[in-house]
């Protein structure tokens, strides 16, 4: 646009007054939309969006009006408003006014903040944000970062960036250790930077849900042992799932002996570190050797706004600059940033304006106060929810995330959950409030996200009397279909005498017993062994075998019993929890093996998938 007005037959330029226009009339529009009433999500089927929305692009200009309207009947209203006061689903996220402004403005401007010679205002702005971020996590001056598109992006960038400054190109004997409450954006990273399934640890958590450091020790020690070498740990500061932060002084200290990198996944809690209430939950940070934030989240910014830092910036720089012929006239010298070197993007816009914007306009006491009363509310909602004769809380809250559950009595447990799902659903259909539902240690649960700063006591309130009081429908169990079959009734099938099969048909059986192969081990022998990075998922068939966790005998099993469910789960990206015990044969001991791929087919059986998820359950809690 320059500064000159654009010339007569510029086909995509617009005069001067039709740009004023064209903007007041968005913000008419935009300042009515935030303000109005309206449910916190609207789902729409494939179909229904295709039928107003298909079609070819117009040859032929149409006036913006039109397609405004378009935007406001077609688009806008399909979809959830993250930052409705009742949105308490998922992670929600509530921008700011001045935030959004400052992304026209970058937008308008087309700001490119990828090197210091093109951008040496915006570069700045960033280094100044980056700043900030860093005092607040306590890392030093020669830490570096930059604004991503998101915590996923920060997380592969720490990564790579790990991978880089440890081992420099990918190696068979590097081992990435990540909690099972880990962000599944960790396992998608892994997966992308060509960490194979058992390069992979997914370590179990203890039952408050945080990391133990003697458990990642005793994995470390047994790689090293075995050749391997601990590359990196990926911890958390707020999970997504439960809002808890791991013991990150002791991973720390693990992390330094084994001589692995820390990184630290803060992308929904880090911004909790403003207030002295949010340190009581996240502290510690300043051990991590990288740390994700996600200013999109607790830090109130529009999407997309991600954050990655790394405490010895020069890493960061060492793992992704590249200086091609054609940008060599943008080369850093002495003193200046290129983003562009720090990072996956060339062209990138300039995230930092609507931080910078928005804190510098509303100030950063306001925010303080929005994260504050966050965690309030979540604390409010969790003394209502143990007051309550008919919902328990699952865990203590956490940041500004509440797990809970409404007790109905006299169901078993797959009930609870149907239940459970249903009188969310009518939550959702109600239009009073937005919830999603996690698993804690396998455990169905009810989440509320407490995040939005406008979010109120009333809201929460008002969420939770439809929970306490709402009754779903209860429906009978669906009778499963049975396939009467005669000639079960004179050869009934070995493999339904397993507890296991019981309830499959003799069909199911016969295609069932068809994927499985038959192994024995003789007295002695041991059949898995504590952190090994094994698969196979196993059923007795007969003899004895006994269950050591680090020497110590922890149970027996017999005929009908099964072992191995957790290491044979996927976790995410093909990953899994390695061995948690070793398995010895007592007895001459013969079984049924299911490898990854007929377990897989195996749990599409839906009463097998049930009674081995219980049983996951089960070994998760007593942990
Ligand atoms: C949200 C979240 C992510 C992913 O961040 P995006 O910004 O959605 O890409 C990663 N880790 C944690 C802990 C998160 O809560």
């Amino acid at each position: 646009m320059g500064g000159r007005p654009p010339h007569d037959d510029d086909p995509l330029a617009l005069d001067r007054e039709t740009m004023r226009q064209q903007g007041y009339r968005v913000v008419d529009l935009l300042v009515d939309r935030l303000m109005a009433d309206g449910p916190p999500l609207r789902r729409a089927a494939p179909a229904e969006m295709r039928e107003r929305l298909g079609g070819p692009p117009s040859a032929a200009p149409q006036p913006l009006e039109d397609v405004l309207a378009r935007l406001e009947r077609d688009v806008l209203p399909y979809r959830s408003r993250v930052d409705h006061p009742r949105f308490l689903a998922f992670i929600p996220g509530s921008g700011t006014w001045p935030g959004a402004l400052a992304d026209f403005i970058a937008s308008a401007c087309n700001v490119y903040a990828g090197s210091w010679m093109e951008s040496a205002g915006p570069s700045q702005v960033e280094l100044e944000v980056l700043g900030w971020f860093k005092d607040w996590v306590g890392y030093p001056p020669e830490a570096a970062g930059s604004l991503t598109s998101g915590g996923s992006a920060a997380n592969m960038t720490a990564l790579a960036c790990a991978r880089e400054a440890k081992a420099g190109a990918m190696r068979d004997d590097l081992v990435l250790y990540v909690s099972d409450q880990a962000h599944s954006s960790i396992a998608r990273a892994a997966r992308i930077l060509g960490f194979r399934p058992e390069q992979v640890r997914v370590l179990p958590t203890e039952s408050s849900l945080r990391l133990s450091p003697e458990s990642l020790a005793e994995a470390m020690e047994t790689d090293v042992r075995a050749g391997r070498t601990p590359l990196a740990v990926c911890a958390s500061a707020g999970t997504t799932n439960s809002g808890v932060t791991d013991l990150l002084a002791g991973l720390a200290e693990v992390c330094g002996k084994y001589e692995a990198w820390l990184h630290v996944d803060a992308a929904y809690g880090g911004f909790a570190v403003l207030t002295e209430r949010g340190r009581q939950y996240v502290r510690d940070l300043e051990l991590a050797d990288s740390l994700t934030l996600d200013p999109h989240k607790w830090l109130y910014q529009p999407f997309e706004c991600g954050c990655v830092l790394v405490r010895d910036g020069s890493l960061l720089r060492s793992a992704f600059e590249l200086l091609p012929d054609y940008l060599s006239d943008s080369r850093a010298a002495a003193g200046e940033t290129n983003f562009a070197d720090l990072g996956l993007q060339l062209s990138r816009t300039s995230r930092a304006l609507k931080v910078w914007v928005s804190i510098q306009t509303l100030g950063l006491d306001a925010f303080r106060a929005a994260i504050d009363r966050s965690i309030e509310l979540a604390e409010h909602a969790a003394d209502r929810v143990e007051a309550s004769e008919s919902l328990d809380l699952m865990r203590p809250p956490s940041l500004g995330i509440v797990c809970l559950r409404r007790r109905f009595a006299g169901v078993n447990e797959a009930e609870q959950e149907r239940l459970n799902v249903a009188l969310a659903a009518a939550l959702e259909d109600s239009g009073v409030g937005l919830i999603s539902s996690t698993r804690l240690h396998g455990r169905f649960a009810l989440r509320l996200c407490i995040l939005n700063h406008s979010t109120t006591r009333e809201d929460v309130d008002a969420v939770l009397d439809f929970l306490e009081r709402e009754e779903p429908a209860r429906r009978p169990e669906p009778m499963r279909e049975r396939h009467p079959d005669m000639s079960e009734m004179q050869f009934p099938s070995p493999l339904r005498a397993q507890q296991l099969f019981v309830d499959l048909t003799a069909a199911d059986a016969e295609e069932v017993a068809a994927l499985a192969s038959q192994r024995e081990a003789q007295p002695g022998e041991t059949v898995i062994e504590r952190w090994e990075g094994t698969r196979d998922f196993f059923v007795i068939l007969d003899g004895t075998a006994e269950v050591f966790v680090s020497d110590e005998h922890v149970r027996s099993l017999g005929p009908g019993d099964f072992f191995g469910e957790l290491a044979a789960l996927d976790w995410g990206a093909g990953y899994s929890y390695p061995r948690l015990a070793t398995v010895v044969a007592a007895s001459r001991l013969r079984m049924l093996v299911f490898d990854e791929e007929a377990f897989a087919e195996l749990l599409r059986f839906s009463d097998v998938e049930r009674r081995i998820r219980a049983e996951v359950r089960r070994r998760l809690e007593r942990r």
